[in-house]
């Protein structure tokens, strides 16, 4: 596999140091075996997460000194605006801090006790959300039928009927889709599968939207995989899908290109007017909404720059890249490949741990002991939780870890790098151990549970 050209140069840098083999012991014993605990001037090659992590581009940093700080009505919306309105072709729209604040503005306005919002898989934060707001939310995703479809992020659509039969089209504020299906190894959604979920919400007169943090990355998939759409452009294409919806939940920490920023926008006169009055409350006048006037520049510049093809062939095949050459020396990766990170299923990495004693984590204290690597735990740590109508508890089908890519970041040596740290745990496999936890909160554990090694 080719490593794919960046198509920039770089401008500025920002140092990193790898701590020494005993100073990383030291480190990982010090965070109780979670990474999350760690410094980042501790860690070499940071793979946490893909969310606000990237390199802005000189023309973004620019836009930021040309930021309008006004109050209301800054020049800076206004310019935000006009890239929102040309992307996305929704009739209006608010700024907010980041994309949860958008889901929570949306779920306020929307959700009462007892809903229940489908999607093909729900973000974290979308469910944590819903959750929030006594609303039930609901995972329909497809079930794989074979690797070799690059789709594998779309939603049951036979399953989305019938669910809407089942607890009736009344208990549904709205619907969702996630592009690309973050849950789901970052798969895309077909087009074909959008317009299918649209067209079930629609006879059923329920609001879609979507959630689009990853939207560009969805839509250059459909570009490359379907040939029906190999001539148009991934604006075309874009545009396309957003025609599908009635509005959508945006993180600019992904495909936006910047550091922090989001939005939300519908097209409906009497859901904005609501939403516009939260929205107020929540995050700040309806011209800025929870970011500085820069930070609308720098978005506006950066959700241009996320819909360049060069870029986004550059983004996926470093992807893909980084997939086969973990894949090239046996390490069990999920594929196809997704947009923004590969996921190693670490159980069956760790054949002779029991998932009980967390072979996710086990992966993720290797790779820092061998090479300072941040990575993520997404298996039982993250995701297990005891249910209390089973009486049992519910493990999710993989232990995943997954290695997220910041947007232009780091480079061939930096994914080789990786790859040989890979290299190096495989050779003494069977000496790893599992863990134990010592501590965990009430929720979301994974971002602050201390462990330590099984004897
Ligand atoms: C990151 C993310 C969000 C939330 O966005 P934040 O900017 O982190 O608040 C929602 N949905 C998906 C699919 C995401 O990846």
């Amino acid at each position: 596999m080719k490593y794919p050209i960046e198509p920039f140069k770089i401008k500025t840098i920002q140092k990193i140091q790898r701590k020494s083999a005993s100073e990383r012991e030291n480190i990982l014993t010090n965070a109780k075996y979670n990474v999350f605990k760690i410094a980042s001037e501790d860690v070499y090659i940071d793979l946490l997460t893909d969310s606000g992590t990237g390199a802005m581009s000189a023309d973004q940093w620019s836009a930021i000194m040309m930021g309008d700080e006004s109050y209301a009505g800054a020049t800076s919306f206004f310019r935000l605006k006009k890239v929102v309105d040309e992307i996305f072709q929704f009739q209006y729209f608010v700024p907010t801090h980041q994309g949860r604040a958008a889901e929570h503005i949306l779920n306020e306005v929307l959700v009462e006790p007892g809903h229940y919002i489908p999607s093909n898989t729900h973000f974290d934060t979308t469910e944590a959300n819903i959750r929030a707001c006594g609303g039930n939310p609901v995972n329909l995703p497809e079930a794989r039928k074979s690797t070799s479809s690059p789709f594998g992020g779309n939603i049951d659509l036979e399953k989305l009927s019938r669910f809407i039969n089942d607890v009736g089209a009344y208990n549904i504020p709205y619907g969702m889709l996630t592009i690309t299906n973050n849950g789901a190894g970052g798969l895309p959604v077909s087009l074909d599968n959008i317009r299918g979920a649209s067209e079930i919400y629609r006879s059923n007169e329920i609001p879609f939207f979507i959630d689009a943090c990853r939207y560009a990355e969805n839509s250059y998939f459909i570009k490359k995989h379907d040939e029906r759409y190999q001539s148009q452009t991934v604006e075309e294409i874009s545009k396309e899908v957003f025609s599908c919806c009635d509005g959508i939940t945006m993180s600019g920490k992904k495909d936006g290109l910047v550091n922090i920023g989001g939005f939300l926008a519908v097209n409906d006169s009497e859901l904005f007017t609501k939403i516009k009055n939260i929205a107020v409350l929540r995050e700040g006048f309806p011209t800025y909404g929870g970011l500085s006037g820069r930070d609308l520049d720098a978005m506006a510049v950066g959700l241009k720059e996320g819909i360049e093809e060069d870029y986004l062939e550059y983004r996926t095949s470093q992807t893909a890249y980084l997939g086969e050459g973990l894949r090239e020396i046996g390490v069990p990766v999920l594929q196809p490949f997704g947009g923004h990170a590969v996921y190693v299923d670490s159980a069956a990495m760790f054949p002779h741990i029991p998932v009980e004693d967390f072979p996710g984590i086990t992966l993720s204290s290797a790779l820092y002991l061998a090479g300072g690597i941040r990575s993520v735990e997404l298996g039982s740590v993250a995701f297990a939780h005891f249910d209390e109508a089973l009486q049992k508890i519910v493990r999710p089908p993989l232990e995943l870890v997954r290695l997220a890519l910041p947007r232009r970041t780091y480079t061939q040596a930096h994914l080789d790098f990786v790859v040989r740290t890979f290299g190096e745990v495989l050779e003494n496999v069977e000496t790893y151990k599992g863990y134990e936890i010592t501590w965990s909160p009430e929720h979301l554990r994974h971002f602050t549970a201390e462990f330590k090694s099984k004897l």
